[in-house]
């Protein structure tokens, strides 16, 4: 009997009472699992996220949510084998389950650091700096980004399972947004399964991710203006899901990532002897073979320059001659089956359009030679490789989702950026090339159409990351028919999630609102000098003020000879005072930091443990000799660390001269003890 697939919803596993669709092995044919969500209720789903996910999680910092993500990568990366055993039965090779399994921790990976690093140990996200609103310094701007109290609805595709479903949640989480997650149901076994892995982690709190297993039936009528839907798929339920009234007039945000025609450009410098005509080769045969080209990134028109063609096709026919089809348990096997043989029946009607202007040059999509597993059950495809003629209009309008792709000519840069446009928006665009101004005309004319660019030539490939790969540093999503969405891109995505809001108030009035310290709201000078002060009892305002000291001509000189900085303005009286910007010697910059260094630095070991660099350091106005500077410093943002007795102090540092001018800004940020006792 196989196993019912369950929704986790409200803090528990649903069953649906009845049988369930059959979803079959992809290699085959048998039942893998059923799948239903009869009886789901819907509203209780997005209420439970609402009022229990969604407050439990916005109670944690950022470093909070970032170390929970951490855990869970480490569990998760723990125990992959039943991942990589369902993804077999989905048509995975060991490598494509690579991608998705591992990748998807890896991507978790990435945002636990990055959220440790880019984002504040709070719950507010500072956007820019203060925007002075009037003349007197009492009105002041700040965007800022907060968490919205919705849910974040994902709904994924068949073809990566495991990946689709962390790097959406990962952003998400971050943000502070409860995540209801809605898989593919072909292959909804290995999201399933790793749900399971999930909540049995413990690690997630309560209602910060639960599970449809099955259709999502009416679930977007559940849902309002704080909420969003982030959906992977085909462009007929894209434009379904952009026509469903709470996104057409709801207020409810959609994010797409849908079909997407990628090319790779061959460059015009590029010969046959180049190294650069393999790299382009195995980058065309490897998109069309991982995953059997179900990729939303995979190549599918390869745009080579007229006489270039015979040899591409040749270099590619060779390639994929080497590639054996069939059961991906079995070894030697280097590209499994589609996902379902409704999946294959799609390609191949996909290939039949492409054939109303191109030849097939490689392959054949009806017949499945030399393939190891059973052709009627399993969904086996060879790779198809196809020749466009001249004029050519399907290959730029029809996506066939499997190992097919084809060669189309170009004459000239300007006739290859056009082709490329033609796909009407793309996720990703490679261009081989070793050609410099080759790379900047093709990248400018390409880049209004895509999300990503890779220039591979023989300097980058043996670090390139390929094609096909996104990468959670890297934005993915594209113009266009690709859906116009962007995911990933670092933190850009944690802040998709939020909303960014204009505050306008007094200096005051911003430091206590954001926690961080506005130039222009109060200064706290104590008697205690703060390097004396550990986290505990440092607050955001504490501010010491230095008494001036006078900067002599010996000082330069000395600084100069020092560091061996002896630059004209600060050693030669006659061309510094020819120089526009000074009239005369000037002390170096770096100078007036020292010595403003020296001016607030209580120098007795105390819970200030290290000074860890600048920020934003301008010098604003020159300083000659006998002029008297002075340093105002005050705690600007105080972040504890979770994993550390230290966290970090950002100091705001003004330089003023003998008339008050500013001749120096900067942050200087330092570590801190949590806790010291003196
Ligand atoms: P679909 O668009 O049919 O399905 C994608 C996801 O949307 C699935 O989770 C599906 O659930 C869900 N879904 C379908 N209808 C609705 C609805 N009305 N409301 C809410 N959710 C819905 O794509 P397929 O997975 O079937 O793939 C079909 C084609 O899409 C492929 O052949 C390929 O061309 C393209 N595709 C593109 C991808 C890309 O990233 N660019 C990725 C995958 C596919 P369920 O499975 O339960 O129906």
């Amino acid at each position: 009997m196989s196993t019912l697939l369950e929704s986790y919803t409200a803090g528990r596993w649903y069953a649906a009472p009845d049988e369930g669709r059959p979803l079959l092995d992809a290699s085959t044919g048998e039942v893998v699992a059923t799948i239903s969500s009869t009886g789901l209720d819907l509203g209780a789903m997005v209420a439970y996220a609402r009022e229990v996910g969604g407050p439990a999680l916005r109670s944690l910092t950022f470093h909070e949510r970032a170390g929970i993500l951490k855990a869970l990568a480490k569990h998760l990366g723990a125990g992959k084998d039943e991942l990589y055993r369902l993804s077999a039965c989905a048509g995975a090779t060991e490598r494509d389950a690579m991608v998705d399994v591992d990748g998807g921790i890896g991507t978790l990976f990435s945002y636990a650091s990055k959220g440790t690093r880019e984002l504040p140990n709070d719950t507010i996200v500072l956007d820019g700096r203060p925007e002075p609103l009037g003349k007197g310094g009492t009105f002041v701007g700040q965007h800022v980004f907060t968490s919205r109290p919705g849910v974040a609805v994902q709904i994924n595709a068949f073809n990566f399972p495991a990946w689709g479903m962390l790097e959406k949640l990962a952003p998400a989480f971050l943000a502070g947004l409860p995540t209801i997650v809605k898989p593919a149901s072909p292959t909804a076994y290995v999201a399933e399964a790793l749900v399971r892995r999930v909540i049995e982690s413990g690690l997630l709190p309560d209602g910060t991710l639960q599970l449809v297993a099955g259709s999502a039936g009416t679930l977007l009528d559940e849902l309002g203006p704080q909420d969003s839907v982030a959906f992977t798929g085909s462009a007929h339920t894209a434009n379904v899901l952009r026509a469903h009234p709470s996104v057409a007039t709801g207020g409810v945000r959609l994010g797409v990532e849908a079909d997407s025609l990628n090319c790779s450009i061959l460059g015009p410098d590029v010969t046959a002897d180049d190294p650069e005509l393999d790299l382009f080769v195995k980058g065309v045969v490897t998109e069309m073979t991982v995953k059997a080209g179900q990729k939303c990134t995979a190549i599918r028109r390869v745009l080579v320059p007229a006489g270039m063609a015979d040899t591409v096709v040749d270099a590619i026919a060779a390639r994929l001659a080497r590639v054996t089809v069939g059961d991906p348990r079995d070894a030697g096997v280097r590209m499994g089956p589609l996902a379902s043989l409704a999946q294959r029946d799609e390609v191949r009607k996909a290939v039949e359009a492409l054939r109303s202007s191109a030849e097939i040059v490689y392959g054949d999509p009806d017949r499945v030679e030399g393939v190891d597993g059973d052709a009627e059950r399993g969904a086996f495809m060879a790779p198809v490789l196809l020749r466009a003629r001249d004029g050519a209009t399907e290959p730029h309008d029809v996506e066939p989702f499997g190992p097919v792709s084809t060669v189309l000519t170009y004459d000239g840069l300007d006739d290859a950026i056009a082709l490329a446009a033609r796909g009407r928006g793309s996720l990703v665009g490679s261009l081989v090339t070793h050609d410099p101004a080759v790379a900047r005309t093709l990248t400018l004319g390409l880049t209004p159409w895509h999300g990503r660019i890779l220039v591979l030539d023989r300097d980058d490939a043996a670090e390139s990351t390929g094609h096909g790969s996104p990468l959670p540093v890297l934005v993915h999503g594209g113009p266009g028919r690709a859906g116009g969405g962007e995911e990933l891109g670092g933190i850009r995505s944690v802040l998709h999630h939020m909303q960014r809001t204009a505050v306008q108030a007094s200096p005051d009035m911003l430091t206590a609102i954001t926690g961080r310290w506005t130039p222009g709201s109060d200064r706290r000078e104590a008697s205690v000098h703060p390097f004396r002060k550990s986290l505990a009892d440092l607050r955001v305002g504490d501010t010491i003020a230095s008494e001036p000291r006078t900067v002599t001509r010996e000082d330069i000189d000395a600084f100069a000879a020092l560091t061996g900085d002896t630059f004209y303005a600060h050693t030669d009286e006659e061309a510094a005072a020819a120089n526009p910007l000074f009239g005369g010697i000037v002390a170096h910059g770096y100078l007036l930091v020292s010595l403003a260094a020296g001016l607030f630095v209580d120098p007795d070991p105390g819970p200030v443990l290290a000074n860890f660099g600048v920020d934003n350091l301008r010098f604003l106005t020159p300083v000659k000799a006998d002029d008297a500077i002075a340093v105002t410093l005050t705690v600007k943002e105080i972040t504890p660390r979770t994993t550390a007795d230290y966290g970090e102090v950002r100091w705001d540092a003004q330089v003023t001269n003998r008339h008050s001018e500013p001749v120096a800004t900067y942050d200087v940020l330092t570590l801190v003890a949590k806790t010291w006792d003196a």
